[in-house]
């Protein structure tokens, strides 16, 4: 028998949640963002949640062949657009609309002749200072695109720093001053954007981490109120029960110690699997459905659980680590990181079976 770890991944929730999203921007297009093959989940597991999407956004060209080979039919995005002047002969071959965020981007496509012109988004850089055009420089990078050979539609595109966190205003502002005028579609919002700053939906919206059921701010009662479902749930068992004596310790580092006798339940999961290392004791879990906590270090195969508000669990008991239970936003935030890490983080060692 394999050890008792498993991951299910539910497309239905995928699917439940892309129509939240859609209602959340119902005058927009969703671009259905995938990168980091699915974050975590497999592309090709929740491929089939998708059909309700008007396109696909991700970042690497396998992963955009891949989608074609499925049998996508309307558009798809690399948000970062080529890499090199080779990457336009598959963007050409497989109809992908690309990112252009610099103007060697731009070059490489007119360069490498492509056979249908590429649609292209323009990237603004209006404030997070990672990828695209200064704003002041914004017109002129556009007209020069209109004019180059080989570019088919513009969309004009900016990403936002903190959507999740505060206003969005003052990127907004940039962005419309700087575009004024120009033709072609926006497409601005991130998942915290599609949630709360509705003046940035424009025409296209590019929700990622509210798909899989995450909290854009990381913070899971920040989305308390949309109603939205896990689509990765991450289980195992109790392999080994110690009962320990007051005073005694649990795990590496002696970091946890009992301040009386305590039953511990010994899970197969630990770090090797995907789950944060640096979850601290407290960290939620759910013994046979009794929510109880971490306790001690999480080590390369197991970590450790209080059974006190779980007497009758013993070998064998289900534990979920996240999911529909426990909110993988509060693992996340025990552990000091955010949903997303944790589902793009999961082990290959870890089987996953796809369930509705
Ligand atoms: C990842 C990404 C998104 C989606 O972000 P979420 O916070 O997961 O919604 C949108 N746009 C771009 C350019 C991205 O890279």
């Amino acid at each position: 028998m394999p050890r008792p770890i498993k991951a299910y991944i539910h497309p239905d929730a995928v699917r439940h949640n892309l129509q939240v999203a859609r209602e959340k921007a119902s005058q927009s297009r969703v671009w259905a963002v995938v990168k980091a093959n699915a974050y975590g989940h497999g592309i090709e597991r929740i491929y089939p949640a998708l059909e309700a999407a008007d396109g696909i956004a991700l970042l690497d060209l396998d992963e955009a062949v891949r989608v074609r080979e499925l049998g996508w039919k309307k558009p798809v995005l690399l948000l970062e657009g080529i890499f090199t002047e080779g990457d336009v002969k598959l963007a050409d071959q497989y109809g992908l609309t690309v990112a252009v965020h610099c103007d060697e981007q731009l070059h490489q496509i007119t360069a490498a002749r492509p056979k249908q012109p590429i649609d292209i988004y323009l990237k603004m850089n209006s404030g997070m200072n990672r990828l695209g055009f200064a704003p002041e420089n914004y017109r002129a990078s556009w007209e020069r695109a209109a004019a180059s050979s080989g570019i088919g539609g513009i969309a004009l595109m900016s990403h936002f720093a903190s959507a999740d966190e505060g206003s969005v205003d003052w990127q907004l502002e940039r962005f419309d001053e700087a575009t004024c005028g120009i033709p072609g579609d926006r497409s601005l919002s991130n998942s915290a954007a599609t949630l709360w700053h509705p003046r940035a939906h424009r025409n296209w919206v590019r929700p990622g981490i509210l798909l899989y059921g995450g909290s854009p701010s990381g913070r899971a009662s920040d989305i308390a109120d949309v109603p939205l479902r896990a689509s990765m749930t991450l289980c195992s068992e109790i392999i080994g029960i110690q009962n320990v004596r007051a005073g005694e310790t649990v795990g590496y580092a002696r970091s946890y110690r009992a301040n009386a006798d305590m039953r511990i339940g010994v899970v197969a999961c630990g770090y090797a699997d995907g789950y944060p290392r640096h979850a601290f004791t407290g960290t939620p879990v759910c013994v046979d459905g009794v929510i109880t906590r971490t306790v001690g270090r999480v080590s390369m195969d197991m970590l450790t659980v209080d059974l006190a508000p779980c007497p009758s669990a013993g070998i064998g008991s289900e534990v979920e680590l996240w999911g529909e239970q426990i909110k993988i936003d509060d693992v996340a935030s025990s552990s000091g990181t955010i949903g997303y890490e944790l589902m793009c983080a999961l082990a290959r060692r870890v089987p996953v079976t796809v369930s509705q």
